[in-house]
């Protein structure tokens, strides 16, 4: 098993800051580092987060109200404490006062959490008009994976489009295909077990399953079981307790279900815009079609069964790893040959 305090996050719920341990570039590949890119645009944080707004408005959303630039955060202040971890508030549904509070740090991670947050944002935007009853997802995954969906538009054809490469570079990247795809895998894949078990363990607290002489053996053990990964210290510690959403009491099951939904959407709004290349090169970016049938599914609320909402955006009731799957489909291959001969995995 994988010790989890090599893997570059305190979770071990992503592993994309062992990248370049992991995989070897080619020297000649032009990789894309949008923290480098961040940088060198020397961005602020709020323009990171227009930028962010103007994927949203290419689709055809409302541009948000001049109330949230006046009262959301996104600097950490200097004079007081707050809680950092990023979140969405629909605040007054009436007079549309929609805020993020995050304190905004100029790098790649971020940038990508700016999307998710906006996700929440305009998903309330678009059902506030409902009555009170209906203001909410269709089910939890759904207001988790919409801000999701659209940062597997950000591609380096995206890229070139906002101005952030040129052509020539976005051709290059392009051609990086198992770089990028690794990449991104070591976020969207790896979080699958982890956003699975984190909720096993809490319904085993709440069944009593789990006692307080195991709060935090019964952590590893489901750790051990569906992430491969190992606790590099002894077990009289609380571990569960470092996760924000154990105290803060907020479901996680919504985020396994987000990262299976965010590929099916994905891949149906890429048919549906006649998209037929590999999938992790389509952006829906600028794209009225996807903006259509994306607004009119979140403009729905959950004044229906997700499975109406899940219909009008997929064509589909239920949920599938399929998409998933194709859209790493090369790496996938890429990798069986790799470790062809090795014998990999755990237990
Ligand atoms: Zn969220």
């Amino acid at each position: 098993m994988l010790p989890a305090h090599v893997l570059g996050n305190m979770w071990g719920q992503s592993w994309a800051n062992v990248y370049d341990l992991v995989f070897e570039e080619d020297p000649n590949a032009v990789s894309i580092n949008l923290t480098s890119l961040i940088e060198e645009k020397d961005l602020t944080e709020r323009e990171m987060v227009v930028i962010a707004e103007d994927f949203f408005l290419s689709l055809g959303f409302d541009p948000l109200p001049e109330t949230f630039w006046e009262r959301s955060l996104f600097t950490k202040p200097q004079d007081r404490n707050v809680v950092c971890h990023a979140s969405a508030w629909n605040l007054d549904p009436d007079n549309n006062d929609l805020r993020i509070k995050m304190c905004i740090e100029k790098n790649e991670e971020d940038f990508i959490t700016i999307h998710h947050e906006l996700g929440h944002i305009f998903y309330y935007q678009a059902y506030n008009h409902l009555p009170t009853l209906f203001q909410g997802g269709a089910n939890d995954g759904f207001h988790e994976a919409f801000g999701d969906l659209l940062t597997l538009s950000i591609t380096p054809g995206y890229l070139n489009d906002i101005g952030f490469i040129s052509a020539e570079e976005a051709e290059a990247a392009k051609k990086d295909e198992i770089g990028l795809l690794m990449k991104q895998a070591l976020d969207g894949v790896v979080s699958l077990p982890w956003t699975l078990m984190l909720d096993k363990w809490r319904s085993g607290v709440f069944t009593g399953e789990i006692t307080k002489d195991n709060l935090n053996s019964s952590w590893w053990e489901l750790r051990e079981k569906y992430q491969g990964i190992t606790s590099p210290r002894s077990e009289d510690y609380f571990d569960p307790g470092a996760k924000y959403h154990v105290p803060a009491n907020t479901p996680y099951t919504r985020y396994y279900l987000a990262r299976i939904m965010q590929y099916q959407f994905h891949e149906s709004l890429c048919k549906e815009i006649g998209f037929s290349g590999p999938l992790h090169e389509c952006s829906i970016y600028n794209n009225p079609e996807a903006g259509v049938k994306i607004r009119d599914m979140l403009a729905m609320g959950q004044s229906k069964p997700w499975q109406d909402a899940f219909e009008a955006l997929t064509g589909e009731r239920a949920l599938s790893g399929t998409s998933i799957l194709n859209y790493y489909k090369p790496l996938q291959e890429w990798l069986e040959k790799e470790n062809e001969g090795r014998s990999c995995g755990w237990e």
